[in-house]
C-alpha cells in the first residue's frame, strides 16, 4: 500500500486536548452527554437509521400540531438515491415555528427572560419575558394580516439588533409567511436586489439604527431602494431613535407603535406543514453573486434546536450571547432559533466590540453571566489585536462553552481565546457550517469532545462527511487523507433550493460530485479521524503539484507577533506553476524596516510549513478586503494581483470597499 501522504500534515501535529475540567466545575447540572463514546454511539444510530434517530428526537423536542407518521424516514437520506429530488423530512406532519419558540415557554413560565436586550450605549436595554414576547408577536403578526400578508408571502426585514427583530421574525412565521433578512449594513442597492428577488411587498425597518456610537439613516437606505421595487405595498417603521426628519410616504408607510396597539395581545399560530418554507437568506457573498437560499420548517429548526442543545450543551438556565447578526445564518440560527427553540435566554447585541472600547463584550459576558458565548474570528483576530488590558479586568467566570465560526480560526488565535477568554476552563467549539446546512455539521460538542486547535473535530449527529480526491472525483477512504469536503446524505436542516433556482441548487451543490452535497471547502481527516478545514477549494494554491492551503499558510504568518491578519492567494509563476503571495496587515502601522519584517514572515513559513510554501511575495497592507460578515474575500486580491482589477465581479457584499484602491496602490508599487 502506498504511504499516506498528507500535503497539510503540519497542521496536524497537534495533540487533542480533553474538555477542560473547569466546564464541569461551572456547569450548573451535567452536561447532556456522560462521554464521547456516547457520543459515538448516538452518531452511528444517526447515520444508520437517520429516520427512526431524527424522528424521535422531532417527536420529544419538537411541538406538533399534527403528528407526522409514516414514512419517518426522509425522502432518500443517501443523496445518491434522491434522483434529483429535493429531501424532504416528517412531510406530514404540521406545527407552527413560532409556537415552538415562544408560545410553550410562555404558556410554562411566562415570566422567564427570552431576550437581554443590550442596546448600542451600555446603559441602555431591557429584558423581555417569554410571556412578554409573546403578546409582542401576536400583536405584530396581526399587523402584517392587516396588511394583506399571507402564508407563503415573504416579508423583507431591513433592521438592526434590537429585540423587535425577533419579534419581527416571530410574527411572520407565527402566520405561516417567509421572512427574508437582509443584513442592515447593506447598502440600498444591494437591498433593492434581495427585495426583489424574493417577491417581498412589505418591508420591516427602524427610523433609524445605532452602532458603535454612529447614527444610521436606515429608512432612508429603504426609501431609496425602493424607487426601484414597485410591488413593495408597504413599510412598518419602528422608531429606534425617534429623530423626526426621516422620509415617509403617506399611505405606504406605517409606524409600528401606532399599529401594533390597535390589536388584541393573542392571535393563534397559524399549522404549516413541515416542508413548508420558513425562510430565506442570502449567503456572504464571499465567493461571487449571493444566492437566496431556502429553508424548510421542521427540519431547520431541528437542525437549529439540537446544534444549540448537544453543542453548545445549553440548558434552559444557560444565557447565550451570539454575537452576530440577524442578518447572517449565525444570528438566525444562534441568536434567534437556536435559544428559543431550547426555552433558553438569548443576548441580542446592538453595538460593536470597539464601543465604546474594546471590552464590550466582556463587560456584556460578566454583567449578565453568559454561560456560552460565540464569536467569528475575525472579531477575535481585532480583540487580540488591542491587547489584553481589555480583558484583564473581567472576570468571565460564568463562561463554559466559547464557539468560533465564519472562518478557519487560526491555531495562534485558538489559543489565544483559550487563554485569555476562556482562562482555560471553558471549551472551545470551533463550528463549521454555513448557510446552506442551517445548523453545525462539523465541530466540538462543548464538555464532550476533546478539541484540537484549529480542527473542527467530529461531525454533528446525521452528518455523512466525505472526503472526495478533486482531480478523479472519487472518494478517498481512511484517515490521513485530504481533498474537498462533501456530505453524502441529507440531514434535517439542510436547504432546499435557491429561491426559485432549483437548477442552480442543483448545479451548485449536488453535481459536482455525484451523489454527494458539495460544501465547497478544502479539509483533511486525520489520522484520528479528526476534520480540518482548509479554505474554499476556490483558494487552493498549488505549488509545483503541492496543494496548500490558504488556512494553514495564513495560520502560520499569524504566528508572527507582529501579524494582525493575512490572507494567502496564488498568482502565476513560469517555474512552479503557481506561487504564493500573502497580504499581511501589521499590529502597527509604522514600521522601520519593512524588508527586515518580510524576511521574517518568509522565514516563518519555512519553518512552520516548510520552503516550498514559503511566500514570493509579501505585501504589508493596511487592511484586507472583506465580506460585510467579516470575511477575508481573496477572490479580490487573486484579480488585483494578476492586474485584472477592472474585473473584480460582485463587490455589493464588501464591508470595506475603499480597500480596493489601496490594494491596487500597493501591488503597483511592489
Ligand atoms: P458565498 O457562499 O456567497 O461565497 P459564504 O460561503 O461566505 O458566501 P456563509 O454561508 O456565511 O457564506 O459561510 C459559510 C462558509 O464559511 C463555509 O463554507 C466555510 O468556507 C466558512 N466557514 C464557516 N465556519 C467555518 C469554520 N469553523 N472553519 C472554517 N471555515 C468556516
Ligand atoms: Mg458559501
Amino acid at each position: 500500500m502506498p504511504e499516506k501522504h498528507l500535503e497539510n500534515e503540519h497542521l496536524m501535529r497537534e495533540k487533542a486536548l480533553q474538555p477542560p475540567a473547569g466546564f464541569l466545575e461551572r456547569h450548573p447540572s451535567k452536561p447532556y452527554l456522560s462521554s464521547l463514546d456516547e457520543y459515538k454511539k448516538m452518531y452511528e444510530e444517526s447515520i444508520r437509521d437517520p429516520g427512526s434517530f431524527f424522528g424521535g428526537m422531532a417527536e420529544e423536542h419538537l411541538s406538533w400540531f399534527k403528528p407526522f407518521t409514516v414514512p419517518k424516514v426522509p425522502n432518500a437520506p443517501l443523496l445518491k438515491d434522491n434522483n434529483g429530488e429535493p429531501s424532504a423530512w416528517f412531510v406530514d406532519g404540521e406545527l407552527n415555528a413560532c409556537y415552538n419558540c415562544v408560545d410553550r415557554w410562555a404558556i410554562k413560565n411566562p415570566e422567564k427572560p427570552a431576550i437581554i436586550y443590550e442596546a448600542d450605549e451600555p446603559d441602555q436595554g431591557k429584558i423581555i419575558t417569554y410571556g412578554e414576547l409573546l403578546k409582542q408577536v401576536c400583536k405584530a403578526s396581526q399587523v402584517l394580516l392587516n396588511l394583506g400578508v399571507k402564508k407563503g408571502d415573504t416579508v423583507a426585514v431591513y433592521l438592526p439588533m434590537i429585540p423587535e427583530a425577533i419579534v419581527t421574525l416571530m410574527a411572520i412565521i407565527r402566520i405561516g409567511a417567509i421572512h427574508s433578512v437582509v443584513f442592515a449594513g447593506f447598502s440600498s442597492g444591494s437591498l433593492r436586489d434581495r427585495i426583489n428577488d424574493a417577491n417581498s411587498k412589505v418591508v420591516i425597518t427602524t427610523d433609524e439604527s445605532k452602532r458603535g456610537g454612529k447614527i444610521i439613516e436606515t429608512k432612508k437606505i429603504v426609501d431609496d431602494a425602493l424607487l426601484a421595487c414597485p410591488q413593495v405595498t408597504n413599510v412598518l417603521v419602528y422608531k429606534r431613535t425617534g429623530n423626526s426628519h426621516i422620509p415617509w410616504t403617506e399611505g405606504r408607510d406605517l409606524w409600528w407603535h401606532e399599529a401594533v396597539n390597535k390589536y388584541p395581545s393573542y392571535y393563534p399560530a397559524t399549522p404549516v406543514s413541515a416542508e413548508d418554507t420558513l425562510f430565506l437568506l442570502y449567503t456572504s457573498g464571499s465567493t461571487g453573486k449571493p444566492k437566496g437560499i431556502q429553508h424548510s420548517t421542521a427540519g431547520y429548526l431541528l437542525g437549529a434546536l439540537l446544534t444549540t442543545k448537544y453543542v453548545f450543551d445549553v440548558h434552559p438556565e444557560d444565557i447565550l450571547f451570539t454575537a452576530g447578526d440577524v442578518g447572517w445564518i449565525t444570528g438566525h440560527s444562534y441568536v434567534v432559533y437556536g435559544p428559543l427553540l431550547n426555552g433558553a435566554t438569548t443576548v441580542v447585541f446592538e453595538g460593536t466590540p470597539a464601543y465604546p472600547n474594546y471590552s464590550r463584550y466582556w463587560e456584556i459576558v460578566d454583567k449578565y453571566k453568559v454561560s456560552q458565548f460565540y464569536v467569528a474570528p475575525t472579531a477575535l483576530r481585532l480583540l487580540k489585536r488591542a491587547g489584553e488590558s481589555y480583558i484583564e479586568p473581567y472576570s468571565l467566570q460564568s463562561l463554559r462553552v466559547l464557539g468560533s465560526v465564519g472562518e478557519p480560526i487560526a491555531k495562534d488565535v485558538w489559543e489565544w481565546y483559550n487563554a485569555h477568554i476562556g482562562r482555560g476552563n471553558a471549551h472551545i467549539c470551533d463550528t463549521y457550517w454555513q448557510t446552506e446546512s442551517g445548523s453545525h455539521l462539523i465541530t466540538p460538542l462543548a464538555g464532550v469532545t476533546p478539541t484540537k486547535p484549529g480542527s473542527a473535530s467530529l461531525p454533528f449527529f446525521g452528518i455523512d462527511p466525505a472526503i472526495i480526491d478533486p482531480v478523479s472525483g472519487k472518494e478517498l477512504e481512511g484517515n490521513e487523507v485530504e481533498g474537498v469536503l462533501a456530505i453524502r446524505s441529507s440531514w434535517p436542516s439542510m436547504a432546499r433550493t435557491i429561491w426559485r433556482d432549483y437548477s442552480r441548487f442543483l448545479d451548485t451543490y449536488l453535481r459536482p460530485y455525484h451523489g454527494y452535497y458539495f460544501s465547497g471547502d478544502g479539509a483533511a481527516r486525520d489520522k484520528d479521524g479528526f476534520y480540518w478545514i482548509l479554505g474554499r477549494v476556490d483558494d487552493v494554491v498549488n505549488v509545483s503539484g503541492h496543494r496548500l492551503s490558504t488556512a494553514e499558510i495564513e495560520a502560520a504568518l499569524i504566528e508572527h507577533s507582529m501579524v494582525a491578519e493575512s490572507a494567502v492567494v496564488g498568482f502565476p509563476d513560469e517555474l512552479t506553476g503557481s506561487a504564493v503571495a500573502a497580504f499581511v496587515s501589521l499590529k502597527s502601522r509604522s514600521i522601520e524596516d519593512p524588508s527586515a519584517i518580510k524576511k521574517e514572515l518568509v522565514l516563518t513559513v519555512r519553518k512552520e510549513i516548510g520552503p516550498f510554501a514559503a511566500p514570493k511575495l509579501i505585501l504589508l497592507v493596511n487592511d484586507l478586503p472583506k465580506t460585510r460578515s467579516g470575511k477575508i474575500m481573496r477572490r479580490i486580491l487573486r484579480k488585483i494581483l494578476s492586474g485584472e482589477e477592472d474585473q473584480l465581479g460582485d463587490t455589493s457584499t464588501l464591508s470595506n470597499p475603499q480597500v480596493v484602491s489601496h490594494l491596487i496602490e500597493v501591488v503597483k508599487a511592489k
